[in-house]
């Protein structure tokens, strides 16, 4: 089973999101940018679920931490905020997620279990993980194969 990082600090999200993980990945879960590092100490999640806006170290700065990190570069992050904003969504791209959730999430959960696999390295090779982020979002679905 595929393992997801969840940081998020509020309570009642961190429930929310882990619930609807829990479908589909094995969960660990974080309240702080802090205590996700200390996760990854001993184990190197498939992907990071990372809020934004965390007390202590922000979402930002942890993802921009992990990418330079060779050890933990790939580890795909999908950004969570409550905050919509281009500028936002930019500065999340620019740190190292690969994709950008605004809260309240509106999906169902099966949408949004689809949206974070999207995100997910491809696994056809030996384990080692990808390349990291990829362009994969701008290919156009209608290419003839
Ligand atoms: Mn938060």
């Amino acid at each position: 089973m595929l393992s997801v990082l969840l940081v998020e600090d509020h309570p009642m999200n961190r429930k929310l999101f882990r619930d609807i993980l829990e479908i589909q990945f094995a969960v660990r879960e974080a309240g702080s940018a802090e205590e996700a590092l200390e996760l990854l100490e001993d184990d190197i999640p498939d992907l990071i679920l990372l809020d934004m806006q965390l007390p202590g170290m922000d979402g930002l700065s942890l993802a921009r931490k992990l990418k330079a990190e060779p050890a933990r570069a790939s580890i795909p992050i999908v950004g969570l905020s409550a905050h919509a904003m281009k500028r936002d969504i930019e500065a999340a791209r620019e740190a190292g997620c690969v994709d950008y959730i605004t809260k309240p999430i509106t999906d169902d959960p099966f949408t949004f279990l689809e949206r974070i696999s999207k995100s997910l390295p491809l696994r056809q090779e030996s384990g080692v993980g990808s390349q990291g982020p990829t362009e994969k979002m701008d290919r156009p679905d209608s290419l003839p194969t």
